[in-house]
């Protein structure tokens, strides 16, 4: 009953020998095939418009013209397009969908998305900090467009998620809850930054280690009576990234995703891939959530 969405064309948004390239997802899925039967999620191209839900179309428009007009880099130096990068972000924002259909359909419990680019900085007029399109808000909208009216969404990636952060600021139906290093990318994401109240960010101090850090999901909200949970699972908070001053190790990585299936319950739960760039650190913490989540299936 755990979905997986991979598809090779991810492949395709090429960033040469940046940090988030192909062999990330690449990785991760060969690591996939090997151990685990996951029921397959097709992925789909949707409709541009489709993305207006989260993003201002005069954005989209600029990032699908933005290769042929000329434009390598997006916003700031960090973020690639490549020819085919708008039609990759466009496929993984949207097949998204897929997932909470398989959802809604009782095909599928839980799921894990290993997509990119990835999205959590995407804000809803510019995309920044590799990422081009807010997936996660994409599923987000189209959970509630088919019924899930509450959705929290839990990001542990080691960068505040401004732009999922943006997106969601004044809304009461998405709680927003954010742990991430104080001092790092993208320097936003303080404990006073509440939007309308449905926003917590929880930032941390650098070298921060697994019992202090595990500590902090005590904070997760209790009284949101949630339909359902999304997760930006990026795994650039662990102690082998050179990305980050975390500590966090293997077993506690697999402490912090068992507590959040814990803290889901029955309701249906999505990790989606965001950031984690050292590739063999990466493989082994995809494979700890996903094993997490077979062991929590049984
Ligand atoms: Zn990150």
């Amino acid at each position: 009953m755990i979905g997986y969405l991979y598809d090779s064309d991810f492949s395709l948004h090429d960033t040469g020998e940046h940090l988030e390239n192909r062999h990330r997802t690449e990785s991760i899925d060969e690591m996939v095939k090997e151990k685990y039967e996951l029921i397959h999620i097709p992925t789909r191209v949707g409709d541009k418009e489709e993305l207006c839900a989260v993003h201002d179309i005069s954005y989209i428009d600029w990032i699908e013209n933005g290769y042929e007009n000329g434009i390598r880099n997006i916003i700031s130096a960090d973020t690639i397009v490549s020819s085919e990068s708008y039609d990759v972000a466009l496929k993984a924002a949207t097949s998204t969908k897929n997932v909470i259909t398989a959802f809604k359909e009782g095909i599928i419990k839980k799921a894990f998305l290993n997509l990119r680019p990835p999205g959590h900085h995407a804000e809803v007029i510019t995309g920044q900090g590799f990422c081009i399109f807010n997936n996660i808000a994409m599923m987000a909208r189209y959970a509630q467009d088919i019924g899930y009216r509450k959705v929290l969404i839990i990001d542990f990636d080691v960068h505040h998620g401004n732009g999922t952060q943006d997106i969601f600021y004044d809304d009461e139906s998405v709680f927003f809850i954010s742990f991430h290093e104080r001092n790092n990318y993208p320097f936003t994401g303080s404990e006073d930054e509440k939007g309308g109240g449905f926003t917590k960010n929880i930032p941390y101090k650098d070298n921060i280690e697994d019992d202090e850090f595990l500590a902090l999901f005590e904070q997760l909200p209790k009284d949101f009576d949630f339909d359902i949970v999304l997760v930006s699972a990026g795994y650039d908070l662990m102690s082998d990234e050179l990305i980050s001053s975390a500590n966090i190790s293997y077993e506690g990585l697999s402490k912090m995703v068992e507590k959040i299936l814990e803290f889901t319950g029955d309701k249906p739960i999505a990790f989606l891939l965001e950031g984690g760039y050292n590739i063999n650190s990466l493989v082994k913490s995809v494979d700890i959530t996903i094993e997490n989540m077979v062991n929590y299936s049984q």
